[in-house]
């Protein structure tokens, strides 16, 4: 057992026996760790072990076993993200997509830098649902799934109206949509769209503007493609779509 101190960022914690914790945290240094908390409701952890909490933390890290929490200081929270459904349940699916995309005790600062970076600018007011999509279109390789939104598989030519292909894998351009009868028919704004976010830098961010029609083109191809290349079913992802759902019977327009 070393002891290590690092920045952590919160991902859940459950229950465990009768008044005590886990706590899963996803360390800059170590990567995902499960902590055990004793006595959490009087401890003077318990503020800093819920989810979405970023600090830094003293950690006892056990590479086999459970970790233990020593210390903690600087604590920050996303307190616009906490203080408002959506962009919880958003921020929550994004946490919940890196702690399946990632093993644990595998080290991966980018991915940690990614994350929290991400949810820091869903907290400063950034589109959400936007900030999602770009999350989850790069973090695919994370999962084994390299696709490539910036040119025809076929012959390589860039910059057309392009189609995406499950069968290929891969982009089509008009002279090559032929390849696949079943192809998806996309608005070829879609993978234009795919491909800028699959390179984009965080300073860039700004000034992408999405219209509400083509999010929601983006949101269905963004799931096939998770249905067919990654096959997860998060509980967070369902309460997103429910949240739309009723988000858009309640608006009216
Ligand atoms: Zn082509």
């Amino acid at each position: 057992m070393q002891t290590k101190e690092t920045r952590g960022l919160v991902l859940y914690n459950r229950p465990f026996r009768e008044d005590d914790k886990l706590v899963k945290i996803f360390t800059e240094s170590s990567g995902k760790h499960m902590f055990f908390v004793r006595h959490a409701g009087n401890s003077k952890l318990s503020s800093v072990i819920q989810p979405l909490t970023v600090a830094d933390f003293i950690l006892k890290i056990n590479d086999t076993g459970l970790s233990y929490i020593e210390d903690y200081k600087e604590v920050s929270l996303f307190k616009e993200i906490n203080a408002d459904i959506y962009k919880l349940a958003y921020a929550s699916y994004l946490v919940a997509l890196t702690d399946a995309a990632l093993p644990d005790a595998s080290f991966d600062a980018s991915l940690f830098a990614f994350l929290v970076k991400t949810l820091e600018l869903m907290d400063e007011g950034l589109d959400y649902e936007i900030l999602t999509n770009i999350f989850e279109i790069q973090i695919l390789e994370r999962f084994g799934v390299q696709l490539n939104f910036h040119e025809c598989c076929i012959c390589h030519r860039v910059g057309l109206a392009f189609d995406f292909s499950h069968r290929y894998s891969g982009l089509l351009c008009p002279e090559h949509y032929e390849k696949d009868e079943h192809r998806s028919h996309l608005d070829p704004n879609v993978p234009y769209l795919l491909d800028r976010f699959q390179s984009l830098r965080f300073e860039d961010l700004k000034t992408i503007s999405v219209k509400s029609e083509m999010k929601r083109k983006l949101r269905t191809f963004i799931d096939a493609l998770y249905e067919d290349y990654v096959g997860l079913h998060l509980k967070s992802k369902k309460f997103i779509d429910d949240l739309d759902k009723w988000g858009s019977v309640m608006k009216k327009d």
